[in-house]
């Protein structure tokens, strides 16, 4: 699954934010759902981004397909700020180049129409279809393209009808009608049954190299993330803690909260991978206290992690880490760590 190298970046994400206005009169407050995020992704690489629900992952894609405004940052897709163009063709076009997936098939597919309808929509709108025969033909080959056969017959039927692995590959044609560079996947195999999830993800794979796709792969499962992307970043509380080659993460895991969601992956040998605890408590969103977010749950906290946000530290290996235990100065705790000389960084890696 891994493929490299990754030369050329298409979406530059620069110290995105994203706060909240809760409360009303002099009881306004702000809730922080989203902290200087910044990563790029390459031509046909595909990014996990990994956390718990409310950690932050569905906002940043949300953004980046500009559903909804940052109240900071950048998102530079192929050398353009978007953010500065106003939302007219220009806008039009971004949207086609960067397509979204959702985590309910079925709610994203109007019950009312048919399936074929549904894909000569974004045909239309974004002009790739001359006339009716034209556009009767892309529908069919959308739907052989993600495997749904014989199209015609599908074409017909209506969301009730298919299951829900086969409207999520509706849901990924539609996506693919205006051939996108970069499409944004938000948990697009949580509601599916675990028999038909494989499907969905070798059904990415197969387009990401046929269509040179980038993905931004958002899941809460760890597990999957290694199978599909090639680099994984870990959110928590609205901040990515930490980022590597997948399988670097899985094997080395530096941060505390990496290693309790690695800890909660079943393994067939029945070994236990972290003996973190897994505490209870919902970080702090809202007026979030200074230091590191994951202070109040973390075994290892110090003094420092209470007073000091952690810079992102490198590890070696594109792996790095906001954790105070990999600053300068202080003992790294594992022996794969050790071998390497810590060194603080500006920003986040991409
Ligand atoms: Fe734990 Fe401190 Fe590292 Fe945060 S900075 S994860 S509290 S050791």
């Amino acid at each position: 699954m891994m493929t490299q190298p990754y030369a050329s970046p298409v979406l530059d994400v620069v110290r995105l934010g994203k706060y909240f206005s809760v409360g009303g009169g002099l009881r306004t407050q702000q809730l922080r759902a989203l902290n200087d995020v910044s990563f790029s992704l390459a031509e046909r690489e595909v990014i996990a981004l990994v956390g718990e629900s409310g950690s932050g992952k569905s906002t940043i894609a949300r953004l980046i397909a500009r559903l909804m405004p940052p109240s900071s940052g950048q998102i530079v897709f192929k050398g353009r700020d978007i953010l500065k163009e106003e939302p007219t063709r220009a806008s039009l076009a971004y949207r086609g180049q960067v397509q979204m997936i959702f985590q309910d098939p079925f709610g994203s597919l109007n019950p009312v129409h048919s399936i074929g309808y549904h894909l000569e929509r974004p045909l239309l709108l974004h002009g790739k279809a001359a006339n009716a025969a034209v556009l009767r033909e892309k529908v069919h080959a959308l739907l052989k393209t993600v495997d749904l056969n014989p199209a015609v017959e599908v074409a017909n039927k209506y969301p009730h009808q298919l299951s829900g692995g086969q409207r999520q590959r509706v849901a990924i044609a539609r996506a693919l009608a205006v051939d996108p560079t970069v499409i944004l996947a938000d948990e697009p195999i949580s509601m599916l049954d675990v028999s038909i999830r494989m499907g969905v993800l070798n059904l990415m794979e197969r387009l990401k190299e046929e269509r040179g796709i980038s993905y931004l792969y958002i899941t809460h499962d760890i597990a999957s993330a290694r199978y599909v992307a090639d680099r994984t970043m870990v959110m928590y509380a609205g901040h990515i803690v930490e980022g590597a080659p997948s399988e670097e993460l899985m094997q080395q895991p530096a941060h505390p909260y990496t290693k309790l969601l690695l800890s909660a992956v079943p393994d067939p040998s029945g070994s236990i991978r972290s003996e973190l605890p897994a505490r209870s408590g919902a970080p702090k969103l809202i007026n979030p206290p200074p230091g590191c977010p994951f202070a109040d749950r973390c075994p290892s906290v110090m003094n420092t992690c209470r007073e000091q946000m952690p810079a992102a530290v490198d590890v070696g290996a594109g792996h790095w880490v906001r954790c105070h235990l990999y600053s300068p100065g202080s003992v790294a705790p594992s022996a794969h760590h050790e071998r390497k000389v810590p060194a603080s960084v500006e920003a986040v890696p991409a």
